[in-house]
């Protein structure tokens, strides 16, 4: 069911209930009303009959029978009968025997003094009345024709008017919940317009701060990342297949060369050692490419374990040396880390080789000398890692840059190199919840700082 139509039923239903409630109160309270006021009026043109009656120093029944004819207020149908003390009969009005009494009657009424009490549509009285002569009981009986009326009248109108009322809160209902949820429809229509080609557009915020102006501020901020994150996603394609089509067109163009005409064995050879090169900076971008890919879509921490970073530092270095035999790589662990355990993060090992190799390669690729110290410290429940370098620094304003993916500094003209390197050192170190700092001033060497929170606070 519609929420527009749900409000507009529980909208209804309050009405309904409150209006139906009122109603029958009104009813109620005016049948009471109107019945005790019907039976004060018989009792008083009864008590006016007996007091008629014997008013005089005589009893005459004439008097009352011209009273009831003349009586401006005379109910309909009214009898009325007087009992004198020894139950004799002395008026009798009642031609339609409509007074059913019996003597338990009117023994009750001299006990009591006043009965009221229907019989059909009729409202009966037993009176006792006390004149000089004698104690008498005064039976009366009438319809209260107008009082049914009024009450059928009134029962009409209350029925007419909690139809009305439930109508009048159906359509308030439906145009109120309509106006209430006119924003929800405007944000449902406009996010049906936002596709992957119009990530641009925004939900209207409106100028409130209530609930939904809230939820499509907070729907806008998302979009926003989306955005972000699509163009991030975007170049990053872009970069990658510019990076991969740079050698292949090498490749492709170094072949056709080659087979413009026929060649000395020489030149075939130093042609396919130019296409090697090619194909292993392809390999190397692919795999970090790949790794890039992994790092982003894994989800964090399952794939960690225990590791020893002291391991992860020797490792790398054997790795950098096996690639390149004039890189050095000089490790020196603080004084303060004499056990191993002091050394244990939670996180994945290859990763973090990737990161330290990454940084080493910087480390020695953009320095004359070819060397990288890697000094390690411990403090706080975190490890420390620093990678210092003779080189020739980053220049000041693009030390944040150089950690985009396929940014490559203004220093790396001539130098060999894809701008994925450190971007996936950043990705490795967030992902293990560490920090990457870099120092460095051009011509005075760079500092890459690496913090990572250990498994064990020592
Ligand atoms: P690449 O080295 O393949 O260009 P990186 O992502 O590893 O890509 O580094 C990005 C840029 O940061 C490099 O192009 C270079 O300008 C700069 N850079 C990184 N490390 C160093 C360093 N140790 N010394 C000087 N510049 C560096």
């Amino acid at each position: 069911m519609k929420i527009r139509t749900r409000l507009t039923l529980q909208f209804v239903l309050i009405g309904a209930v409150i209006v139906i409630l009122s109603s029958l109160s009104i009813y109620f309270a005016s049948a009471s009303f109107r019945k005790a006021d019907f039976y004060s009026r018989l009792r008083s043109n009864s008590l006016i009959a007996a007091r008629l009656m014997f008013e005089a120093d005589d009893i005459d029944k004439t008097r009352v029978e011209k009273m009831e004819v003349d009586n401006p207020v005379k109910l309909h149908d009214e009898a009325t009968i007087i009992i004198n003390f020894r139950d004799d009969t002395l008026y009798n009005s009642d031609k339609k025997k409509l007074i059913d009494f019996d003597y338990t009657l009117i023994e009750r009424t001299r006990l009591h003094e006043n009965i009221n009490f229907r019989k059909g549509i009729y409202a009966l009285t037993s009176t006792l009345y006390t004149s000089r002569f004698d104690r008498f009981v005064v039976l009366a009986a009438a319809t209260d024709t107008d009082g049914i009326y009024f009450l059928r009248r009134l029962r009409l109108i209350l029925v007419m008017a909690c139809l009305g009322s439930i109508i009048v809160f159906f359509a308030a209902g439906w145009i109120y919940a309509g106006k209430a949820l006119k924003p929800m429809s405007d944000m449902v229509a406009r996010a049906e317009e936002i596709s992957i080609s119009s990530l641009n557009l925004r939900l209207d915020e409106g100028k409130g701060s209530d609930e939904i102006s809230k939820l499509a501020a907070t729907f806008n901020k998302m979009l926003g990342r989306l955005e972000k994150g699509f163009y991030v996603q975007k170049d990053f394609i872009a970069n990658a297949s510019h990076e991969l089509r740079t050698p292949l067109t090498a490749i492709n163009g170094q072949l056709e060369v080659l087979m413009m005409k026929d060649r000395s064995g020489d030149e075939y050879k130093n042609a396919l050692g130019s296409i090697l090169d090619d194909i292993r900076s392809l390999i190397t971008l692919t795999n970090k490419l790949l790794l890039m890919a992994r790092t982003s879509s894994e989800s964090d921490g399952n794939t960690f374990s225990e590791v020893r970073i002291d391991e992860v530092l020797w490792q790398a270095q054997d790795d950098i040396h096996r690639f390149n035999k004039n890189a050095r790589v000089n490790i020196s662990l603080h004084e303060s880390l004499t056990d191993a355990d002091q050394m244990v993060v939670r996180g994945d090992e290859s990763l973090l080789r990737v990161a330290v190799a990454n940084i080493s390669e910087n480390g020695c690729k953009y320095s004359p000398d070819n060397s990288v110290d890697i000094s390690v410290s411990q403090s706080g429940g975190l490890i420390t890692l620093t990678f210092s370098d003779k080189g020739i620094g980053i220049p000041p304003e693009e030390a944040d840059k150089v950690l985009q993916p396929f940014y490559r500094g203004s220093n790396s003209t001539g130098i060999q190199g894809t701008g994925i390197g450190l971007a996936l050192v950043r990705q490795i170190i967030d992902k293990h919840k560490g920090k990457i700092n870099i120092e460095s001033a051009p011509g005075s060497g760079t500092k890459v700082i690496l913090t990572l929170p250990l498994s064990v606070k020592a």
